[in-house]
């Protein structure tokens, strides 16, 4: 089905340009994407730095020149369930990641459909390699969450239990800022991702400056391989990520500690260790 949709990322533009207060449409256009069952959707100014260069999954052809010259970009969270997620690296992670990769597409679609009905163009990106862009750093701009050690993007309500989707556009909307909860800070001390990885591809050390970003960088080949030997993609990571538990009041508590005190931080860190254990089990 994600193969099909790639066919309907773009489409021709309506000749009749509706007017577009920026920010009256950025309302509609977050409450349209909710009600097609996003979790939550931010606007970003797009940085040309998040664009591919060349062309994956079609419908352009294979290989060549991306020629997108959009200057915003919509994009959006869909939740993954936690009881999927609790059983990586085994099958069902990778059948939830697969359901929450077509609804992103499916609302991503739908949403570049309707922005081009009012006369704006607009491509919806979607899974399989036909993205143009790169979701996770658009997704940062956006304000939809911060970068942490395992390389996912970490959203406030959900951590890295989500996927991400988006559609680029020209249609006036308002971009929102990026956000800090905490997360920096406490994947500094926490390192359980890395401690969790069983192909060693998440750095246990401080962050390096990579192209002129300071981040954790992820070892993307020693991932991959280990994909390949378990035949799911893993998602350990996700997993044990103490941002990653399901939204219950006690952890909704934890987070409001995290996001304004370093010490809850590190409170937090020992606790997750104490009742969900440093190290988890694969069966
Ligand atoms: S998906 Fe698995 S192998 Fe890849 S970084 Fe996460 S824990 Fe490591
Ligand atoms: S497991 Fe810990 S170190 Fe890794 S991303 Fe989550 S909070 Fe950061």
């Amino acid at each position: 089905m994600i193969e099909d949709l790639t066919t309907r990322v773009d489409g021709s533009t309506a000749e009749a340009r509706q007017p577009a207060d920026p920010r009256r449409m950025t309302a509609t256009i977050k409450t349209l994407a909710r009600r097609l069952g996003a979790d939550d959707v931010g606007i970003a100014q797009l940085n040309p730095q998040f664009v591919y260069a060349h062309v994956g999954r079609g419908p352009e052809p294979w290989g060549a020149p991306i020629e997108l010259h959009h200057r915003l970009a919509v994009v959006f969270t869909v939740e993954m369930d936690f009881a999927a997620v609790a059983q990586a690296p085994r099958l069902p992670i990778a059948r939830e990641a697969a359901h929450q990769y077509l609804k992103a597409a499916q609302i991503s679609v739908a949403l570049a459909s309707h922005i081009r009905t009012l006369g704006y163009p607009a491509r919806a990106h979607i899974a399989g390699s036909n993205y143009q862009i790169m979701l996770p750093p658009v997704a940062h701009d956006a304000g939809l969450g911060e970068l942490g050690r395992m390389g996912y993007l970490s959203s406030p309500r959900l951590g890295g239990r989500i996927r991400l989707g988006g559609v680029t556009t020209d249609l006036p909307l308002v971009p929102g800022r990026p956000i800090a909860f905490g997360v920096q800070d406490f994947c500094e001390r926490c390192r359980k991702c890395a401690i969790n990885c069983p192909s060693g591809a998440i750095p246990s050390g401080p962050r390096s400056t990579v192209r002129g970003v300071e981040k954790w960088p992820l070892d993307i080949e020693q991932c991959l391989r280990y994909w390949r030997l378990v035949g799911t993609d893993c998602g350990l990571c996700m997993r044990v990520c103490p941002f990653s538990h399901p939204g219950t009041l006690v952890h909704r508590l934890v987070r409001a500690g995290v996001r304004h005190s370093p010490i809850a931080r590190r409170i937090s860190i020992a606790g997750d260790d104490l009742l969900y254990g440093r190290r988890v089990q694969i069966r």
